[in-house]
């Protein structure tokens, strides 16, 4: 028996989430998973329950669990609340509680939606990157200070710091996942200004040893910004820095050509959180418009690194491009030519492939 606790939260979370759902039930009974599902609020809804944006019972419920299956949270009526009681609070509590210090998006550019991509076909066809950012460490939780005056001049500075032990277990999870991949990975960097970097590089080098089947490369952040805009199918895994995982994979995230489209896994001790990358799309929620495509690939994610499951999550994947090509789609995504549907009916059509 494994517990997935689902977190609908606000907005198209509630639907894409319930889409999620029907589809591991699908696979469920397909594959024999002993899936247990249990729901809890968080975000805007679980603030208008409880006064709070995630509670502490709630979290506990997840540590204990062995996945979360998460949509997504905020909305503008929340916007004006003090900012430990809005929305995203939920979301830094839980990657914070569950100590989920790697973030896993996969970028796949999918042949039946080739044209929706801002790059050309021919650089992009075939393209499927993971992007292994770290998520609790470096710049972004470094020392800082908001302002300084130094000799009459005003000044502000942030720190970037990596420890051995950090660096060993995001590029632990970088191989472990190529492992299940095409056996690359990439790591990247700014070694060539930054001390923190050098240390990156010598301890992703060193923990290379011990996966002799992965092929390992090195890049610098600004030609693989660079690489990634014109050869993006060299990449099998990147990991990368917090600060440079944030930006590589928003940039690596429009080549697939639409938001709906992307899932994502945050892994770290405990129990793995699965979640769409966009947000709570407040501009079509409860409108049956929403992709759900994200969430059900995310689902497939939560199977493959949470549940060890990878025929289930296989299943699902597979589901998914079959749909695609036979030319469903939801509105954000239409072309002319293409069938149009809404929320329920692409998860239905997900659904009959499996
Ligand atoms: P958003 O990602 O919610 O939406 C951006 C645009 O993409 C919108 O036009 C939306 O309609 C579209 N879109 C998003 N998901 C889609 C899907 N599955 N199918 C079709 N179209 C989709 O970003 P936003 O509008 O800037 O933010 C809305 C709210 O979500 C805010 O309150 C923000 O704080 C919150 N947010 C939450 C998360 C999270 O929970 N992880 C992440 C980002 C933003």
């Amino acid at each position: 028996m494994s517990k997935i606790i689902v977190i609908p939260g606000d907005g198209i979370g509630v639907e894409v989430t319930a889409s999620a759902v029907e589809v591991l039930k699908k696979v469920d009974a397909k594959f024999n998973l002993g899936l247990e599902f249990e729901y809890r609020d968080a975000g805007g809804a679980s603030y208008e329950k409880y006064g709070e944006p995630l509670t502490a019972e709630t979290l506990d419920v997840c540590k204990k669990a062995d996945a979360i299956l998460f949509g997504a949270v905020g909305g503008k009526q929340w916007d004006s609340l003090p900012v430990d009681k809005r929305p995203e609070k939920a979301l830094f509590g839980l990657r914070k509680g569950l100590g989920l210090y790697g973030n896993l998006r996969p970028v796949k550019v999918y042949d039946a939606l080739i044209d929706g991509s801002p790059l050309k076909p021919e650089l992009v066809r075939g393209c499927d990157v993971l992007i292994v950012r770290e998520l609790v460490g470096g710049i972004y939780f470094g020392a800082r200070c908001e302002s300084e005056i130094v000799d009459g001049v005003e000044r502000a500075w942030d720190t970037e710091m990596y420890s051995v032990p950090e660096i060993e277990r995001i590029a632990r999870l970088a191989f472990e996942s190529a492992r299940k991949r095409r056996k690359k990975v990439t790591s990247v960097d700014k070694a060539n200004v930054l001390a923190s970097s050098r240390l990156w590089r010598r301890v992703v080098s060193e923990l290379a040893k011990d996966y002799p089947d992965v092929e390992l490369d090195m890049l610098y952040v600004d030609n693989c910004a660079m690489q990634l805009a014109i050869n993006p199918r060299q990449f099998d895994v990147i990991v990368t820095s917090n600060m440079f995982g944030d930006i590589l994979s928003d940039e690596a995230s429009v080549i697939g050509g639409s938001i709906g489209l992307l899932p994502s896994a945050s892994l770290g001790e405990g129990t793995g959180f699965f979640e769409q990358i966009a947000g709570s799309a407040p501009d079509i929620a409860g409108k049956n418009l929403a992709n759900p495509i994200a969430e059900i690939l995310s689902a497939a994610m939560l199977l493959r690194y949470s549940l060890n499951a990878p025929a289930a999550a296989e299943a699902i994947e597979k589901a998914v491009d079959q749909t695609l090509a036979d030319g469903y789609r939801t509105a954000e995504i239409f072309r002319d030519g293409c069938k149009k549907v809404g929320t329920t009916e692409m998860t239905a059509e997900i659904i009959a492939r499996i």
